[in-house]
């Protein structure tokens, strides 16, 4: 069958002459991040559809994928691709294509699931949360049955090992105290408390603690969750008289507790009780505990004070934005691992423009690479610089709407276009309150100048939208923690 192509910037245009292509790592790299990104968006049916999907390159801007039968092709197009291909569109600024080819042998499909995609076809339904798995067509083997697989963390990121991670003064202490805590060697502190601002490796860190752990001890018992999940999971418990179970995997069944991003559970008192249990029985049993936060203990607003005291029980690692020479480094290992070309000059050059987070600096890394693979272009000092003055922030001073409406895009991962279109998807217009909350502390516009900016929007809509923000940047730490994110990367204010 001959390949099917489809285009997410303007419709199709009926493409078809696009075989195999030779796969650069680089195209790799960038490809496995795109998939990354999609299958969290809905892990279960997304093993079970990409199982019947192949990579076979991406040169041009034009994705090649192969699907084993046309309902496939036709639901993976329809259901993953818009996600996978804005992800895309977001890493390169460029326009991207895929073309399909159907049927033949999938040699290294997407996901190795054990389970395979259905063959026959079913009723469509629209959104791919709603959908369930789906049946597996094939059953596993019972010689694979007889072989239990050790379970694996949920939650884990595979590159989030100590191997990778580059120490240097700003991160040692927490680095050291990390390694103890895995059982390498030094003193081990209970809990371990790791703070620091947004992108600096706290996650990095404990995913590592968790790796370590399980490679030297295959039947420990590690919990790794954000306190977002472990709010989410009490609630469920509770509505679901699972109380118990709840209780005994956080009080019983575990070795290893690893929690992250704790300053979420500030204002939520019943599940900080529940916390504070599940803290004490671990901690009596001299189970490791640690958690992270994007602050110090006794900076925690809103937080029980027994826990605070409890998180300063042990030790209290902070983590600071990286030095120059460490920038360096890391930005070595990144292109080192992603398998990035880029000269000592170009590397350097990048260190010293980006110091905000490691985040940011590793995102400029893998959106520079990616424009160069697209391009057929070499990442040198003209690529980078360009690419630079491209995308960072302008001064606070000349900031104007289209400049904080594009950050605001690129912080959320959504396009200029969301902004101001009438789609009122929560994570949408969400974006859209904190851009006219934005503008309207920044700039010297008026809430008309601001609702014309913004779609054609009623300047009352505008209002209540910054109201909506300024509340919850009281009430809300989440919502706090992206709005000094993007205060950062906007610069002071006038
Ligand atoms: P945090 O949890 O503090 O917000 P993360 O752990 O998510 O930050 O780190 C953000 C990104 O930066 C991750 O991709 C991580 O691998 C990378 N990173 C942070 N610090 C380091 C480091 N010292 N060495 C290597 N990578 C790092
Ligand atoms: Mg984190």
């Amino acid at each position: 069958m001959p390949p099917v192509s489809s285009e997410w910037q303007g419709g199709p245009d009926g493409r078809s002459d696009v075989g195999r292509f030779e796969m650069s790592e680089m195209h790799e790299s960038l490809w496995n991040q795109a998939i990354a990104f999609t299958r969290d968006k809905s892990p279960a049916s997304f093993e079970q559809w990409f199982s019947g999907v192949q990579f076979d390159g991406m040169t041009d801007g034009v994705v090649s994928l192969r699907a084993r039968d046309e309902f496939v092709r036709e639901w993976v197009d329809r259901h993953f691709l818009p996600t996978l291909v804005d992800f895309l569109r977001s890493q390169t600024g460029l326009s991207v294509q895929v073309a399909w080819t159907v049927g033949g042998e999938l040699p290294h499909p997407v996901s190795s699931g054990a389970t395979a995609p259905p063959v026959r076809p079913r009723p469509l339904r629209t959104s791919i949360a709603d959908e369930p798995a789906p049946v597996s067509a094939r059953r596993p083997s019972s010689q694979m049955r007889a072989v239990k697989p050790v379970e694996p963390i949920q939650g884990l990121n595979p590159k989030y090992t100590f191997g990778n991670f580059v120490v240097g003064p700003s991160n040692q202490l927490a680095h050291a105290a990390a390694i103890a805590s895995a059982g390498g060697g030094g003193r081990r502190h209970n809990p371990l408390f790791l703070c620091g601002g947004t992108g600096l490796g706290k996650t990095h860190l404990v995913h590592a603690v968790a790796h370590r752990v399980r490679d030297e001890n295959p039947g420990s018992r590690i919990i790794y969750v954000s306190a977002e999940r472990f709010v989410n999971e009490f609630v469920q418990a509770l509505q679901e008289g699972r109380m118990n179970d709840f209780r005994a995997r956080y009080r019983e069944r575990c070795d290893l507790l690893l929690v992250d991003d704790i300053q979420f559970l500030a204002s939520k008192t019943q599940t900080q009780e529940e916390f504070f249990h599940a803290f004490n029985a671990l901690h009596q049993a001299d189970k490791q505990i640690i958690v992270t936060s994007d602050k110090y203990p006794q900076a925690l607003e809103r937080m029980e004070e027994r826990l605070v005291s409890r998180f300063s029980w042990g030790l209290v690692a902070d983590i600071q934005g990286p030095e120059l020479e460490t920038r360096v480094a890391i930005l070595r290992k990144k292109a080192q691992l992603e398998r990035i070309e880029m000269s000592d000059d170009v590397v350097v050059f990048l260190a010293q423009s980006i110091r905000s987070n490691v985040r940011e600096l590793e995102g400029t890394l893998i959106r520079l690479a990616a424009k160069s693979s697209l391009l057929g272009h070499a990442i040198d000092m003209d690529f980078a610089r360009q690419e630079l003055a491209m995308t960072s922030t302008p001064r606070a001073s000349e900031a104007g709407v289209d400049d904080i409406q594009r950050v605001v895009c690129h912080h959320f991962k959504l396009r200029t276009s969301d902004l101001v279109s009438k789609d009122r998807h929560k994570s949408i217009a969400f974006a859209r309150h904190v851009a006219m909350y934005l503008c309207k502390q920044r700039l010297k516009c008026s809430f008309p100048e601001l609702g014309r900016a913004f779609g054609n929007r009623d300047h009352t809509t505008v209002m209540s939208a910054v109201k909506k923000v300024e509340n919850l940047r009281e009430s809300d730490p989440e919502v706090r923690a992206h709005l000094e994110a993007l205060e950062r990367k906007l610069g002071a204010a006038d």
